[in-house]
C-alpha cells in the first residue's frame, strides 16, 4: 500500500515537473527557422560550396596555378591543372565536394583570393561524381565574384599586368647607331 502511495506521489511529482517545463517555454518565440521556406541568413565565414572568383572588373580569373591549394589540401581534393605553355595561367581545376571537409586551408593559403567559401550549402547530388565540379562548375560570373568580394569584405584584386613582348620592347641596333650619331 504505502509502495502505491510513494509511487503516485512521485508521478505526479514528474509530471508537475514536465508541465512546469513546458509553462517556461511557452512565451517563447521559436529559434528554428522553417527551412526551405525561410533560408537562413549565413555569415561571409561561414564555409559552404567552393568556388573559383574572377576579377569584377575585368572577369580575368584570379587563379595563377600556384597549387598551394592542392599541396595544402588535407583531404586531396583539389587538382589543379595548369596551362603547359603560359606559366601562372590555370587550365583547369578539379574540387571533389565529397571528400572537402570545408577545413578553408584552401582559401587561407590562396595568395589571390581565387578559392573562397560561398555560402551556398545545397549541394545534394545523387552520385558521388556529381559532387566533383571542374572549373566551369567552379568559377564564378564577374556579378557573383562581386558580391562576395563585398559580402566579404575581400580587397578587389587589381588587373593583371599586360605582357608586353620582347621584340616590341627591343630598339632596334640602327636605330640606336642613328641615335648615338
Ligand atoms: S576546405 Fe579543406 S578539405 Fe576542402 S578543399 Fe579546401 S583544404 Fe581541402
Ligand atoms: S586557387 Fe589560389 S592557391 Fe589554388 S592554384 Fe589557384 S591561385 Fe593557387
Amino acid at each position: 500500500m504505502i509502495n502505491i502511495l510513494r509511487k503516485t506521489v512521485e508521478g505526479i511529482y514528474n509530471i508537475a515537473i514536465g508541465m512546469f517545463t513546458v509553462l517556461k517555454h511557452v512565451g517563447r518565440s521559436p529559434i528554428t527557422s522553417s527551412y526551405p521556406d525561410v533560408v537562413p541568413e549565413l555569415f561571409p565565414a561561414s564555409r559552404h560550396r567552393l568556388a573559383l572568383t574572377v576579377n569584377p572588373d575585368t572577369a580575368e580569373h584570379l587563379c595563377i596555378a600556384c597549387k598551394q591549394c592542392e599541396r595544402i589540401c588535407p583531404d586531396t581534393c583539389i587538382t589543379v591543372i595548369g596551362d603547359p605553355e603560359k606559366k601562372g595561367v590555370i587550365k583547369d581545376f578539379y574540387l571533389d565536394h565529397g571528400l572537402c571537409m570545408f577545413c578553408g586551408l584552401c582559401v587561407e593559403v590562396c595568395p589571390t583570393n581565387c578559392i573562397i567559401n560561398t555560402v551556398d550549402f545545397e549541394m545534394s547530388e545523387y552520385s558521388r561524381e556529381d559532387l566533383i565540379y571542374d572549373i566551369d562548375r567552379l568559377t564564378l560570373t564577374q556579378e557573383q565574384s562581386r558580391f562576395y568580394f563585398d559580402f566579404k569584405e575581400i580587397p578587389k584584386p587589381k588587373p593583371k599586368p599586360v605582357k608586353v613582348p620582347a621584340a616590341a620592347t627591343a630598339v632596334p641596333a640602327a636605330a640606336t647607331v642613328q641615335e648615338k650619331k
